[in-house]
């Protein structure tokens, strides 16, 4: 049986898992998957080494209407029933809070931490931890490690950090913590090798996903991000508005009376490109879409997004490359070219035809700012520090 870490990243109704091995020190994927739909559709679908699908016949036969405790010691026996020996757990935790600038080993007292700011991100935190919990339940020798979306961000100052709100406020916590820090981390670690020594210099990251955000660099640490307090803040996303006047929360539950729970369902779920569309959050319909909705959807979140690289310049003092990353950034010429195409006051121009094949380096020649195109890939970034903290490969 060849030893291996677990990587996991649970969700409300889904649970990704990656499963790393190592036999020569370098650490790589060997099984990857997705539990989606869990609590009402369960559907199991999984990769090999190779990025092969795992034939339907061999896959975890799951009920539908599976819940995240049953799944978990399903899903560890069933990647031991692949001849693999887990060794250690690693897990995306959203909130590490302040104290945290690095993944940390799981303890009774971490947990209890953690456990104190799922305030700060109820749509994540209780099922990032509980399935740190299950794991716990089902083996409890193993070791495992959280790693934080806020993590990387804690190399900003103090003014990056801070909303203008009383001071007491900033003291008891109501912070910019920023997220997707996995993500920056990732693609910190790929810069050297894709700008060489510029990748000490000023880069904005645009991770453009479902959820989206950016982070300006420099030195290829984080200076200032997009996102905030929760989630909710900066670029428009899939369903999450971004940057929003306060007052129209104030509005909408004073003038509309309508609940806390309502406003933030709107604001969570319902708005982004699927609420201005009126479709879906899915870019690639909205693309193949000609309706006038979802033209202007998409030509929003460029719009925003473009705003906000330009607000994330100034933090930097100049820009020396921008890197799209995420589903959004990685795959959709189309929003790369119509964010750019606002940028060319900052010395951006693109290559088109590089741009339309998805290239690792997609600007012309000629452009002051180089503009790249990075997978992400936060598992690794998970595995990796799981390695370090949890347990060494055999
Ligand atoms: P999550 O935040 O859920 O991890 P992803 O990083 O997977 O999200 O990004 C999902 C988004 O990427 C969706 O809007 C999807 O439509 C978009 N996307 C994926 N592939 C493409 C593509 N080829 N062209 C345009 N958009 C794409």
């Amino acid at each position: 049986m060849s030893e291996a870490i677990l990587v996991l990243n649970a969700g409300s109704s889904s649970l990704k898992f990656a499963v790393y091995g190592g036999a020569s020190g370098a650490l790589v994927p060997v099984l990857r998957g997705k539990v989606a739909g869990i609590g009402t559709a369960a559907v199991f679908s999984a990769r090999d080494g190779v990025g092969a699908a795992v034939p339907e016949a061999d896959l975890l036969q799951i009920a539908p209407e599976i819940g995240h405790d049953a799944l978990i010691p399903l899903l560890l026996a069933w990647i031991a029933g692949n001849g693999v020996r887990i060794t250690s757990a690693g897990h995306r935790v959203v909130h590490g809070g302040r104290a945290h600038a690095g993944p940390a080993k799981v303890s009774a007292d971490l947990l209890e931490e953690l456990e104190a700011l799922v305030p700060l991100a109820p749509l994540h935190q209780p099922h990032n931890l509980d399935a740190i919990r299950s794991v716990a339940a089902f083996a409890p020798e193993l070791p495992q490690v959280a790693c934080f979306d806020t993590s990387f961000h804690r190399t900003q100052d103090r003014l990056a950090q801070l909303f203008a709100l009383p001071r007491e406020m900033s003291e008891a916590g109501i912070l910019r913590y920023g997220f997707h820090g996995l993500s920056y981390d990732y693609i910190a670690g790929r810069l050297p090798e894709a700008l060489g020594a510029r990748a000490e210099g000023r880069v904005i990251v645009a991770h453009l996903g479902n959820g989206a955000s950016m982070c300006a660099m420099r030195g290829r640490q984080s200076v200032a991000t997009s996102m905030g307090f929760t989630a909710l803040d900066g670029l428009m996303m899939g369903q999450r508005c971004g940057a929003l006047d306060p007052g129209v929360v104030l509005y909408l539950m004073q003038q509309k009376g309508m609940s806390a729970e309502a406003v933030g369902h709107v604001l969570y779920e319902k708005s982004g490109l699927a609420g201005v569309s009126g479709m879906t959050n899915d870019m690639t319909v909205l693309q193949a879409s000609d309706s006038a909705e979802a033209r202007e959807a998409i030509a929003l979140f460029c719009y925003r997004a473009a705003g906000e690289l330009a607000q994330l310049v100034a933090a930097i003092d100049g820009l020396d490359a921008i890197v799209f990353t995420a589903g959004i950034g990685e795959n959709s010429a189309e929003v790369r070219a119509m964010i750019c195409d606002r940028l060319g006051w900052l010395g951006v121009t693109l290559d088109m035809q590089a741009n339309a094949a998805n290239a690792t380096r997609i600007s012309a020649a000629g452009s002051a700012v180089a503009v790249l195109v990075i997978p992400t890939d936060e598992e690794a970034v998970i595995a990796a520090a799981t390695h370090r903290l949890g347990t060494d490969l055999g």
